[in-house]
């Protein structure tokens, strides 16, 4: 056998010519030289396929992943080592150098290309949704049967801006179109129902309260007939606070002070039996808002035995006996302590 291109007939033929030949035209890989990458302006998320692919990575971590899509690497090749860099940007184009190192027939050759990534900036659906005020969702942030407090408006917004912020991450449409202050409260247009489900939730686990949805149709998808929906979601503060005083009937009736309210209940101490009960929020219905903690007013102890303590009412100051218990025991006659007046029965409260 004689290699066609150089005459020579000691070598070993490879695809019809002699290795020499063959590794002289060898190229480890090909590699476009232009390269264009449709990025977005706003977010940098890079249009891949014809899908919108992740965002907010650095351009030149887009540009070597664009690299590394277009090389393709020669099957025959092994241990191939590749190096890829951005030698100068020039506006939105990268000029790149790739420096392959691979082993073809027992033979280690290096090799350099280099190619042009261009990068396009465009809007992505996700952006250009927000720049148009596109919302899927309001939630209406209310309490029930009083006034939210500056306080409370305060710190749902800050709840509000610094959950969205960690949202975007993984949601594009994570984003606050705007916030409307009622007198009842405020509403939050949100991007993406999604999200403003799980701020709902982030809200909750701040304050407690009662979380209502309810969809509206807004016009039908043209092309599926669908509806189209946006939800409003009614988030609602109970209208009592801790240190408040309720009633609470189940299966009996309880009147108690609160001592806590989280994301799933309001912890309460029974007035009657010093004992802590839990309501769930789907109780809510149940509770019977009483009094604030104002209403607490301050007496002294007069008189106590094994059994009973007896009190001043701080009003028409008569003396009432109240059955003793384990949380009282440790007042003497002469202490301060604090009552409540709630359907005309005095109440101790423990400290
Ligand atoms: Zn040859
Ligand atoms: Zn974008």
């Amino acid at each position: 056998m004689f290699c066609p291109e150089c005459g020579n007939t000691d070598l070993p033929m490879i695809e019809g010519i002699c290795k020499d030949c063959f590794l002289e035209k060898f190229t480890i890989l090909e590699i476009p030289e232009k390269i264009e990458v449709n990025t977005c302006a706003h977010c940098n998320a890079n249009l891949r396929e014809g899908k919108w692919e992740e965002s907010n990575i650095p351009e030149e971590e887009i540009i070597y992943r664009a690299l590394e899509r277009s090389i393709k690497i020669d099957p025959l090749v092994e241990d191939e080592e590749i190096e890829l860099e951005i030698l100068q940007m020039r506006g939105t184009i990268a000029e790149c150098y790739i420096d392959a190192k691979a082993t073809i027939l027992g033979e280690i050759i290096q090799q350099e290309f280099k190619a042009e990534v261009r990068l396009r900036k465009t809007v992505c659906p996700n952006c250009s949704k927000q720049n148009s005020g596109y919302y899927e969702a309001v939630i209406q942030f209310r309490a029930d049967s009083r006034e939210l407090t500056r306080e409370e408006l305060k710190q749902s917004n800050k709840i509000v801006n610094k959950t969205l912020k960690k949202l975007f991450d993984k949601d594009k449409l994570a984003y606050l179109v705007q916030i409307a202050s009622l007198k009842e409260g405020n509403d939050y247009y949100i991007g993406s129902y999604k999200s403003a489900k799980k701020l709902v939730n982030v809200l909750r686990e701040e304050f407690g309260g009662i979380i209502k949805e309810s969809p509206r149709l807004i016009s039908q998808d043209k092309s599926t007939g669908k509806g189209i929906y946006r939800i409003w979601i009614s988030f609602r503060l109970p209208r009592f606070k801790k240190g408040d005083f309720i009633k609470y009937t189940d299966n009996k009736e309880k009147i108690g002070v609160v001592t806590a309210i989280d994301g799933k209940k309001v912890i309460a101490i029974d007035l009657n039996s010093s004992e802590k009960f839990s309501i769930y929020w789907k109780d809510y219905k149940s509770i019977e808002y009483l009094k604030d903690s104002s209403s607490a007013e301050k007496t002294v102890i007069t008189s106590k035995s094994p059994s009973s303590i007896q009190i001043l009412d701080p009003v028409d100051y008569n003396t009432v006996d109240l059955p003793m218990n384990d949380d009282f025991r440790s007042l003497n006659i002469g202490d301060e302590a604090k009552v409540v007046k709630i359907e005309n029965r005095l109440y101790l409260l423990s400290k």
